[in-house]
């Protein structure tokens, strides 16, 4: 009868259980009761049920009890929809009594029946009776009355008499279970593991079978699989006259599974169970199309399987899993690509310390975000993004970080703080965003007001030096450590050739310096989709050239510069072309205004007046008088270019010359010109016909031929509305959605982080637009930009070069618009790779 009730619900083949109404684990069971594997009979409790015990509804015993023997013991297991999700402890025996303890004796011994009433004693006073389970620490486990003094020390604890009934036993735990989940603190900590607040929780009884007695019994856990690795091995352990995960506290009666030269295991004591026990694996591995933990007991040397819940893996591992199901056929390749979540790459693909390096150890913390990265240290968000405009790789060091910090992780390679665990806020925004991370790394002292950090053996860091972060070991080291590129394993890449099979947008990389190149390369971007060159001048000794370029009034000294600044510019390109091998480069033009290339600092400025042969004063007055109101808004991108021609025309021929040296050593390129910040389309038909002119002196001079392929970011709203004007003039246009969103919101980009916070928290924006891209304001602009610019240019190539290129929802937006690619930090090209794969898979789907 219980078959076909849905709340109490007996499993059989067909009963009616769901994952959303009875929780993942009851439905494991009855996939594993439909594969005819040896389970216990059991009942599943669906949410409704449990929410109704919660709410102090008596549980219907009557109806819970009906398939099960008057004397058999029983356990109940919680089922949550998603496992990660947590839900109370399991608790064994329950039925164990004065009665049950006189009948088991004869069968498992005395000793063995006593500790298994004691073990239920245990259970039952804490979880049930919410006693302190120091009560029994005293009682002499070995002692003949260990009964007795067990139930003494709970009724003295709990005023009342051990509950003998096994109805009214179950009754307290099912009670008890239920409250547990619905109390806040347990719906805090799975709320934090995304579910969500009403998420329901199901109950699951289950005959015991005890795993003490004559012949071989016992429990334990296998899986066929390594958590780590995603390898194939057999991994878990057995333990004789034992319940449970006994076994997995893994004491000296813990054996291993398979024969093993460390010591005797599961496959000498009992050869056929173990056999059987790998059939079974086996079988849930092909039927649930998953690799499963399996939870099993041997009563008399007979197999019985209580549970099985997906193996626990890291992303490596899951990767491996997915890929080697899909090549058993036992799922199909793209299943295998939808079955990885595109943010979980991050752990996988980050550069971590060169092993053989020498590591100069000045703090250890608890590692936890994967990967190592070097930086200067800085102090407070501000500072981070400060750093990164520079182009300055640094080193975020916090005591610990809030919600304002997470701009400046942003712009971090890495964040270090004093306090916080594995679950703290930098901890979970850093795996987030594949920021290698330490916390909690309290062996330093942090002053932060004094801005240095002193290691235990003394040594102070300050603002500005340079420390390494091992978010993957959990050390601080000083100055910068060598480091190795991510391993990609073989897993790893067939799953991305699947992933690229199935896609049908575009990734490239956003990337200005050869080991950004490198590291696309390696990631397989298909092209580099913005290289902002003007990060190529920020290295000190290309930065005087630079510096003599802006500070030059005259022509002639202005050519004099820009002939020093043209074969540093032609080597830089030269370099990433030549890495890239062919693969398409698009070179943007000077962007960012002049002055941001200037110093600062008295010092600073005297260094440019001794290099200049020029006095202080003057010096400074011409920096000064390069300084503007909004420099964002002022003689920025192509402005610069049709203010002073002579920048923009060199740079187009180092770019054409970099081809021509490209080519003859075998790497033959049609580089890509792109003009920043455009808004009207004679600024396009001004700088097109300048780069025409230097292509053909180029022509001449070398006597080749090439062509080139000139396009616009559109970054501006006017670029966007007007991009029928401006796209004729093009072959592509790349949203440049950092600056669209800037300017739609009239949100400076570098100052928002001051009241985003209270922005988001209150509503006003859903999310900070410079991570997550705003549909409906800026995506309005970027869909309108499109359809124009292609009305007028139907080949336009279209994409997208803003930090919003490599977040799966953005790309999910620009497939809609048709654009052709995506253009992102290296490191979130695979994260794109899978994202875009995911998207055109799921159409397919619908
Ligand atoms: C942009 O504005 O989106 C962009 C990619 O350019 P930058 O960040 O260099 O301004
Ligand atoms: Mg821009």
């Amino acid at each position: 009868m219980q078959q076909a009730d849905p709340e109490i619900t007996l499993i059989t083949d067909n009963a009616p259980i769901g994952i959303a109404t009875h929780g993942g684990r009851a439905k494991c069971l009855q996939r594993l009761v439909r594969l005819s594997l040896p389970v216990p009979t059991t009942i599943a409790l669906s949410f409704d049920e449990v929410h109704r015990i919660a709410a102090g509804e008596n549980a219907d015993i009557v109806r819970i009890l009906a398939p099960f023997d008057d004397d058999q013991l029983l356990c109940v297991r919680p089922s949550s929809e998603d496992p990660d999700w947590g839900g109370p402890g399991a608790v064994l025996n329950i039925g164990m009594n004065g009665a049950q303890l006189e009948k088991l004796i004869p069968r498992v011994g005395a000793k063995a029946a006593a500790r298994l009433y004691v073990k239920f004693i245990q259970s039952y006073s804490t979880h049930v009776a919410r006693l302190d389970p120091d009560i029994f620490d005293d009682l002499d486990l070995d002692a003949n009355d260990v009964v007795a003094q067990f139930l003494e020390a709970y009724e003295d604890e709990a005023e009342e008499p051990f509950p003998q009934v096994r109805g009214e036993q179950l009754i307290g735990v099912l009670r008890s279970m239920a409250r547990a989940w619905e109390g806040t603190t347990a719906r805090l900590l799975r709320m934090a593991k995304g579910a969500p607040a009403e998420a329901g929780l199901g109950l699951v009884v289950q005959s015991m079978v005890l795993g003490v007695g004559r012949g071989e019994c016992g429990s334990g856990v296998l899986q066929l699989v390594s958590s780590e690795t995603g390898m194939p091995q057999i991994i878990g352990r057995y333990q004789s006259q034992s319940q449970g995960r006994d076994a997995l506290l893994i004491g000296p009666e813990a054996v291993f599974l398979e024969k093993d030269e460390r010591g005797p295991s599961l496959e000498d004591q009992a050869p056929e169970a173990f056999e059987q026990l790998k059939v079974h694996a086996g079988l849930m591995r092909s039927k649930l199309r998953e690799e499963m933990q399996c939870e099993f007991s041997l009563d008399g040397g007979t197999i019985h399987i209580l549970d099985g819940v997906r193996v626990q893996r890291t992303a490596r591992a899951a990767v491996r899993i997915a890929v080697s199901l899909a090549l058993d056929g036992v799922i199909a390749q793209e299943e295998a690509v939808m079955r990885i979540e595109p943010r979980a790459l991050n752990e996988l693909l980050h550069r971590q310390i060169d092993p053989q390096a020498e590591r100069d150890i000045v703090g250890t913390g608890v590692a936890a975000s994967p990967g190592a990265a070097c930086g200067r240290i800085v102090f407070s968000a501000a500072e981070a993004q400060a750093s990164a405009a520079r182009g300055e790789a640094c080193v975020l060091v916090r005591r610990e970080t809030n919600p304002e910090d997470i701009r400046g992780m942003h712009a971090a390679s890495a964040a270090l703080t004093e306090r916080g665990g594995i679950t703290s806020h930098a901890a979970v925004i850093g795996r987030g965003l594949g920021l290698p991370c330490v916390v909690g790394a309290s062996t330093m002292q942090f002053q932060t007001r004094n801005k240095r950090i002193v290691a235990p053996d003394g040594r102070v860091f300050k603002a500005g030096d340079i420390i390494t972060v091992d978010g993957t070991n959990g050390q601080v080291l000083a100055g910068d450590a060598p480091m190795v590129e991510a391993v990609l394993d073989d897993a790893f890449q067939t799953l991305m050739s699947w992933a690229d099979d199935a896609r049908d947008i575009g990734v490239r990389a956003n990337a200005d310096t050869p080991d950004d190149a490198r590291t696309a390369l390696n990631f397989q971007a298909q092209g580099i989709g913005l290289c902002r060159t003007e990060h190529m001048f920020f290295e000190a000794d290309r930065l005087i050239a630079m510096r003599e370029m802006i500070f030059a009034d005259q022509p002639e000294d202005r050519s004099a510069a820009l002939a020093q600044l043209l074969p540093i510019q032609r080597d830089s390109i030269a370099e990433l072309f030549r890495i890239m091998q062919g693969r398409p480069v698009c070179v943007r033009l000077f962007d960012p205004p002049l002055h941001e290339f200037l110093p600062t600092d008295r010092a600073g400025l005297r260094d440019l007046a001794e290099s200049l042969n020029l006095q202080l004063s003057d010096v400074t007055h011409r920096v000064e008088a390069l300084g503007e109101y909004n420099p964002m808004l002022g003689m920025r991108g192509v402005r610069l270019g049709i203010t002073v021609p002579e920048i923009y025309e060199m740079q187009a021929r180092a770019i054409f010359e970099a081809m021509l040296l490209a080519a003859a050593e075998g790497a033959p390129i049609e580089p890509e010109i792109m003009i920043p910040l455009v808004s009207a389309k004679r600024e396009v038909e001004l700088v097109k016909t300048r780069i025409d002119a230097v292509a053909a002196a180029v022509r001449t001079e070398k006597g080749q031929d090439f062509g080139y392929r000139l396009g616009v970011m559109v970054e501006t709203p006017r670029a966007a509305l007007r991009a029928e004007d401006i796209a004729p003039h093009c072959d592509f246009f790349s949203f440049g959605t950092n600056d669209l969103t800037q300017m739609t919101y009239g949100l400076s980009r570098d100052d928002a982080g001051r009241f985003m916070s209270p922005y988001v928290q209150q509503g006003v924006f859903p999310e900070d637009p410079f991570h997550t891209l705003d549909r409906e304001g800026v995506g309005e602009l970027l869909k309108l930009g499109s359809e124009r610019g292609r009305s007028a240019r139907p080949e336009l190539v279209l994409s997208v070069c803003g930090e919003h290129g490599g977040s799966p929802e953005s790309i999910a937006f620009c497939r809609e618009l048709g654009m052709n690619y995506v253009s992102c930090s290296p490191f979130r090209v695979p994260v794109a790779r899978l994202a875009a794969a995911q998207l055109a898979i799921q159409d397919k789907l619908i």
